[in-house]
């Protein structure tokens, strides 16, 4: 397969598309973001890496930093965390707060934002906002061999600005039982680690830890065990409530972010990240989505064969 050239053919089908989505326009700062860009980059087992398109422009991961607290919170509670947060799909818009009550403040998963917000709760337990982010942005710089990760504080504050929502949702976590830090601190830590500024090419490399390739020279930062079951939560619940339509038209486990970014990884295989900032009816980048079909297809990296 001639990678390179897949992924020129990708990225010029993407910029030639005028159907684009719509960026996320709940956060103002991620409103502004012009919705013409496309990127691709794709890290290898072997090592190599290959990209295309706007892969060296930086933007917000949002969601996708969802994936790295919870291998934090894992690494550092074990198997304890399920009793705080499950493990099965959601069905219900990631900010949902019916779900929660009807769920006595147990989210159905880490990476709706109830979930989220209790797995952000959990690595903070005995340390600091500046202390968490910090141990935060450590893991994503070594996972992606890059010190040059940083935080929006812009973005970060747009989101408190307008947080009602997320607000709502760790008060309701809190007369449950289930926020123990104060939540002012959580909120904080969570929209920062949401502002999270990353380039396609940085984002493909944080994902390599997710590949478990053989015989790999990487750092192992966390288990193979922890690797597949991230994995799975990744396939079953990584796209909001369009999980089910990625793995079916992709079959690849992924994380997106509403900033217009997806980590995908094809395990043994490659970690891929893609960002366009218009999202379709879920949620998720619209031309990065298509893309991601087109590329699982031609590189025969489903894991359903
Ligand atoms: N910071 C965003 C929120 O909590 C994250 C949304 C997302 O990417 O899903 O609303």
């Amino acid at each position: 397969m001639d990678i390179e050239n897949l992924l020129e053919r990708i990225s010029a089908a993407a910029r030639a598309e005028t159907d684009r989505g719509a960026v996320a326009d709940y956060i103002p700062e991620l409103a502004r973001i012009d919705p013409s860009q496309f990127g691709i980059s794709v890290c290898l087992a072997n090592g190599a890496q290959y990209s295309a398109g706007d892969a060296a422009t930086p933007f917000s991961i949002q969601s996708i930093s969802k994936i790295f607290s919870l291998a934090l919170a894992l690494g550092r509670l074990g198997d304890s965390l399920w009793h705080r947060v499950g493990r099965e799909p959601s069905g219900y818009a990631f900010d949902s707060i019916v779900q929660l009550e009807y769920e006595k403040g147990i989210p159905r998963n880490p990476f709706i934002n109830a979930g989220a917000l209790v797995v952000t709760d959990a690595i903070l337990a005995g340390s600091t906002p500046a202390e968490t982010l910090g141990e935060m942005l450590r893991f994503i710089r070594t996972a992606a061999d890059d010190e040059d990760i940083r935080i929006n504080e812009r973005v970060a504050r747009s989101e408190k600005a307008t947080g009602a929502r997320n607000t709502a949702l760790a008060n309701y976590l809190l007369s449950y039982g289930n926020m123990h830090s104060a939540i002012e601190l959580t909120l904080g830590t969570y929209f920062h680690q949401c502002a999270i500024e990353m380039t396609c090419e940085q984002l493909a490399r944080s994902g390599r830890f997710l590949m478990n390739a053989p015989g790999s020279s990487l750092p192992r930062l966390i288990s193979s065990a922890r690797i597949r079951r991230i994995n799975a939560l990744m396939m079953t619940c990584g796209q909001y409530n369009g999980s089910g339509d990625f793995a079916f038209r992709v079959g690849l486990p992924g994380k997106s972010g509403v900033g217009g970014g997806i980590l995908v990884i094809a395990p043994n295989r490659a970690s891929i990240a893609v960002w366009s900032p218009g999202l379709n009816s879920y949620g998720n980048s619209k031309l990065g989505t298509e893309a991601m079909e087109v590329l699982a297809r031609e590189a025969g990296w489903s894991v359903f064969g």
